[in-house]
């Protein structure tokens, strides 16, 4: 074991990401491998590696990557995602983790490529009148990183058009609540649609 405090800081963020990652498939967020973990950590950051299944990932396979996606300590590939964790930490300051989310009614919503309007009172708080869907880009590459950071803007969440979910925070037990919280959002959104449809038809 290592005495240097950076190192300690590091294993204790790495347990971090795992326990969140795991939280996150256990909460139906994800399925097998899908989405992904990160948290800034120095000049770079730490993410859940790529194509593990959360219930057989460990703490070394939550790979530290520099800015530019390049590992510097780890087991594995970094997630194939990286492109876009970096780019948000670029461009936002403010933010610390990230929980990038596959959640089914989200990413439904982010399917029909539709802005997901918030319509529940404590939503607003969280995330305003809306959550905007970022425009459509292959998985990977800058172009989606570039689109993500668009469409989040200054806010805490996007969705991902025909893919998924973003959620970004100070911290990553905040970045998991506010992905619980988008799709608890996109689930009552689409519930209140029926009501409306079954009233539509009544009227
Ligand atoms: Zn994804």
């Amino acid at each position: 074991m290592s005495n240097n405090p950076q190192d300690t800081r590091l294993d204790r963020l790495r347990t971090q990401v795992l326990e969140i990652a795991q939280r996150m498939a256990n909460l139906g967020l994800v399925r097998a491998s899908s989405g992904n973990v990160s948290a800034r950590f120095g000049k770079g950051f730490l993410i859940t590696a790529s194509g593990i299944p959360y219930n057989e990932l460990e703490s070394n396979q939550i790979i530290e990557v520099n800015p530019e996606g390049e590992k510097k300590s780890g087991t594995g590939k970094p997630s194939s995602e990286w492109r876009m964790h970096a780019a948000i930490y670029r461009e936002r300051g403010d933010v610390a983790a990230i929980v990038h989310t596959h959640s089914p009614y989200a990413t439904s919503v982010a399917i029909a490529r539709s802005t997901l309007p918030i319509v529940h009172d404590e939503g607003r708080i969280l995330f305003g009148e809306e959550i905007l869907v970022a425009s459509h880009s292959s998985p990977g590459t800058w172009e989606l990183a570039d689109a993500v950071v668009k469409g989040l803007g200054e806010g805490n969440a996007v969705l991902i058009a025909d893919h998924g979910a973003v959620a970004v925070a100070e911290s990553l037990p905040e970045a998991l609540t506010l992905a619980e919280k988008i799709e608890e959002m996109a689930q009552l959104f689409w519930l209140s649609l029926f009501i409306k449809e079954k009233d539509g038809h009544r009227n």
